[in-house]
């Protein structure tokens, strides 16, 4: 791989950059894979398609894998038992555990969020915490929901705005993460066809697209909120720079991370007011590319009292054939996004109601299902969620089976109930079929459903 010389050549004097061991690198071929385990989903069982050599030194329940399987072809990960994430961007929680630590009942913005490797691993960490996943493409927020639908979390809302939408909600978030759109030179190991779109010029336009996004989304920071900067570039006018701009015109304080000598990672100061920035090089670290800084906000906000939106709830009706499906544990509140019946846990009602009110909603909480005549429809979002765990009994798929559900394709399964059933694999629910007498209908998303043979 021939790596864009004058990329090469404005890299040469920052801190822990080595020409000859980055090209070695680049040019070796080694391809680096790691997922990172669903605390909340984990299968029973033993035969896993993948083998598991070392753990990523700095996150939890993350592993290097010795080869990279066909993920498309094991149906735990369709459960959402793993995530498939490049290394070094895992170091996010590294960083959280810096600055958070253990008080995990926070309110979290991840502004760029699609297709979800970071929203994941928020919704993990922030266990007690409303995780808010952002993605202004349209086609790209679909992509986010699928991920987020799959983790299974009850505690993220997905939304598809852009960051200036965010100004509505001053001083809301007490954590924000924006891993920005960069010039993507630190994945070029992983996708070599980028180098092609690098350029000098590129370099400079995500610059100043980085710097717009941090200036609008910074006012929905709480006043001594957290903001976690990274990208996946190496290039200091979109690294360190962006660093010094944030210091120095936006009133924010740069926080020193702790980490352990061994793990390769370089600090480096930037060129003004010498805030601290973390790089990630491939000759260095078992991973790609990867740069972030952390910052505590310093300015004051105005208080501002912020207008909720009113939400629809289900009729008595619809509660009554709703009980009757499945029952739900008290600490959750139904509410409705057109036919759809949502359940979202009460404490975040407030929040669901006052981000609504200024944002696109795409996903709250979990769905539950739609009522049509007398019936309830349950969703695919419901299997795929803690709730439907300790409601319904999963009827157990071999790997087969569970390939040709994922396929959407016809299902033979001797003595089902008759009715709704949860299928899964691993002990893990897929989704759900409808048990006829004369045939089993499956209701795996067809949008979702797997091509490859
Ligand atoms: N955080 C994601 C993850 O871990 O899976 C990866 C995010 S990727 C580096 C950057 C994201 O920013 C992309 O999804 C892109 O669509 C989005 N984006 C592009 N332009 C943007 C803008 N002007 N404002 C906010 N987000 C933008």
């Amino acid at each position: 791989m021939q790596l864009p010389e004058n990329l090469l050549q404005s890299l040469e004097n920052i801190k822990g950059f080595n020409r000859k061991s980055f090209e070695e690198i680049h040019a070796s071929g080694e391809q680096v894979t790691s997922i990172r385990l669903n605390p909340e989903k984990q299968p029973i069982v033993h035969g896993r398609p993948w083998s598991m050599a070392d753990g990523v030194p700095w996150c939890p329940n993350a592993y290097y894998l010795s080869q990279r399987p066909s993920f498309t072809l094991d149906p735990l990960f369709h459960a959402g038992a793993y995530y498939v994430q490049e290394a070094s961007s895992m170091f996010i929680w590294h960083a959280l555990k810096n600055v958070v630590g253990q008080d995990t009942k926070k309110k979290v913005l991840d502004l760029c969020a699609a297709p979800g490797g970071k929203s994941t691993l928020l919704a993990s960490y922030f266990t007690d915490g409303l995780v808010v996943a952002n993605e202004v493409i349209r086609s790209r927020a679909a992509v986010l929901v699928e991920n987020i639908t799959k983790w299974g979390s009850d505690h993220v809302i997905v939304t598809n705005n852009d960051p200036s939408h965010f100004q509505s909600l001053p001083g809301y978030f007490d954590v924000m993460v924006i891993d920005a759109p960069c010039s993507g030179s630190g994945l070029f190991r992983k996708d070599p066809g980028a180098v092609n779109e690098w350029s000098e010029d590129n370099v400079q336009l995500c610059s100043q697209r980085q710097q717009r996004i941090l200036a609008d989304i910074l006012p929905a920071l709480k006043e001594d909120g957290i903001l976690i900067y990274s990208t996946c570039s190496y290039s200091e006018e979109e690294d360190e720079m962006i660093a010094d701009w944030l210091v120095s015109e936006m009133n924010m304080e740069n926080k020193q991370l702790d980490i352990p000598a061994e793990w390769n990672i370089v600090e480096t100061t930037s060129p003004v007011t010498k805030a601290r920035g973390y790089r990630f090089y491939p000759d260095k670290i078992k991973g790609e590319g990867f740069f972030i800084s952390v910052f505590q906000k310093r300015a004051t906000v105005e208080f501002a009292r912020l207008k909720e939106q009113p939400i629809p709830f289900p009729s008595k009706q619809e509660i009554q054939l709703l009980d009757a499906f499945i029952q739900l544990p008290p600490e959750y509140v139904l509410f409705k996004q057109a036919d759809a019946i949502r359940a979202i846990k009460k404490e975040w009602l407030t929040d669901l109601q006052l981000l609504a009110k200024c944002l696109y909603i795409k996903k709250a909480g979990i769905e539950i299902g739609t009522v049509k005549g007398k019936d309830v429809i349950p969703s695919h979002e419901l299997a795929l969620s803690p709730l439907s765990h300790t409601a319904f009994e999963t009827i157990g798929l071999t790997r087969e089976q569970s390939l040709q559900y994922l396929r959407r394709k016809e299902l033979l399964i001797d003595d089902a109930p008759k009715g709704w059933n949860l299928v899964g694999y691993g002990g893990l629910p897929l989704g759900w079929i409808k048990v006829l007498p004369n045939r089993v209908n499956n209701y795996y998303p067809a949008e979702w459903r797997i091509l490859k043979e």
